[in-house]
């Protein structure tokens, strides 16, 4: 094999303060570790080896989608980020690969292109490392003069039998990144300019950088409903969650077109199947229900996966009653049950002009389209 991606996701972060180490801290939608991988290019590798806690792996990690698309393999974290790397390339070996990049799971920022700059470079060098420069002013304390401080990053690439002759010769010594190996022995490092978003996650307030670099999640759903009028009826009407005179529409539920059509759009932007499989009709606990309920239930997924919505956009299509009196009303109560701004609602309202079981006043059908974003997170 080529090129091999090391994650070393092991570290307990004690300068963080958290109870679970922070690569799993769940920030939106995602966590450190998920959002990098989510990120990744794997196209660029072989081979991941993921340096992991078998106990966080179980919680926080499922390489189930992950393991379909390139090989994966875990190796056990060590007492220091040397050996957690030094037993990630020993787990490589039988893989037989030719170069190696090592990443910290806690700098889950890192582009595609910075890591397919590293991996060009090692075509010509045996090791490829990234760092940045900042321009304040650098001061020595108890130094006479300035001197130029250059920032060492990750991922760093090497040549994989050289970066693993050097763990082994510097087993019993202490160094705070693989790089620092090969300087010991007095290798030229071959220094690439790095990324400044592609900071290490160190302290709490770290986190807020986080939230400004990370590219946000967006998704979008769509939902269709329909019922058929119940014509022996003279009132009971329920659209958007607003009664209207007129004959009710035959459902397992209140029949609500539009708040149904809603469901189905938020369930459907989450991958989450449809409102039949959440609330089915076979449930007595939904006879007669108030579809407001369904809305409040899909408000509280999104929150719990880390998504809010952005807006959403509703056709109502009946041939009667016209139902564009209702709709400031419905806006204003679909709003408030979502906890959005009215703004961020549009319902339009249509006929079918008189053709087909719609057009002749047998049904009344409802679409909805939701975008949703994990970018206000909180
Ligand atoms: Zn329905």
């Amino acid at each position: 094999m080529k090129n091999a991606l090391v994650i070393l996701a092991g570290g307990k972060g004690t300068r963080f303060g958290q109870k679970i180490p922070k690569q799993f801290l769940k920030i939106g939608s995602t966590n450190f570790l998920d959002y990098f991988i989510s990120n990744l290019d794997i196209a660029s590798f072989d081979i991941v080896n993921i340096s992991i806690d078998k106990k966080y792996q179980k919680i926080y990690f499922s390489d189930k989608e992950f393991s379909k698309k390139i090989k994966i393999t875990y190796s056990k974290p060590g007492l220091t980020r040397q050996i957690s790397s030094f037993n990630a390339l020993k787990n490589l070996k039988k893989f037989k690969i030719k170069n190696v990049l090592i990443h910290d799971a806690a700098r889950p920022l890192c582009s595609n292109k910075l890591i397919k700059k590293i991996i060009s470079k090692l075509d010509k060098n045996n090791n490829a490392i990234p760092y940045v420069e900042y321009n304040d002013r650098q001061l020595i304390k108890k130094g006479k003069y300035e001197t130029k401080v250059i920032n060492i990053q990750t991922p760093q690439g090497f040549n994989y039998n050289l970066i693993l002759k050097e763990h082994i010769k510097y087993k019993n010594f202490k160094f705070n990144d693989d790089a620092g190996l090969l300087q010991k022995s007095k290798i030229k490092l071959n220094l690439i300019k790095g990324e400044k978003n592609n900071i290490k996650i160190t302290y709490p307030e770290d986190i807020n950088l986080f939230k400004l670099f990370k590219r946000p999640k967006t998704k979008y759903g769509i939902g269709y409903d329909i019922h058929q009028i119940d014509k022996k009826s003279k009132n009971g009407l329920k659209l958007g969650g607003i009664k209207i005179p007129f004959s009710k529409l035959i459902g397992h539920s209140d029949a609500d077109v539009v708040l149904h059509a809603i469901c189905d759009s938020i369930f459907g932007a989450l991958s989450m199947r449809d409102i039949g499989y959440h609330f089915p009709n076979t449930d007595k606990k939904w006879k007669n229900a108030d579809s407001s309920k369904f809305i409040i239930y899909c408000r509280n997924i999104l929150r719990e996966k880390g998504y809010s919505i952005v807006n959403l956009d509703i056709n109502v299509i009946a041939e009667k009653p016209k139902v564009n009196m209702y709709v400031s009303k419905m806006i204003k109560n679909i709003s408030t049950l979502l906890r959005i701004k009215n703004s961020s609602i549009s319902i339009k309202a249509t006929t079918n002009e008189k053709i087909g079981f719609i057009g002749n006043g047998e049904g009344i059908a409802a679409e909805s389209i939701v975008h949703i974003t994990d970018d206000k997170i909180s």
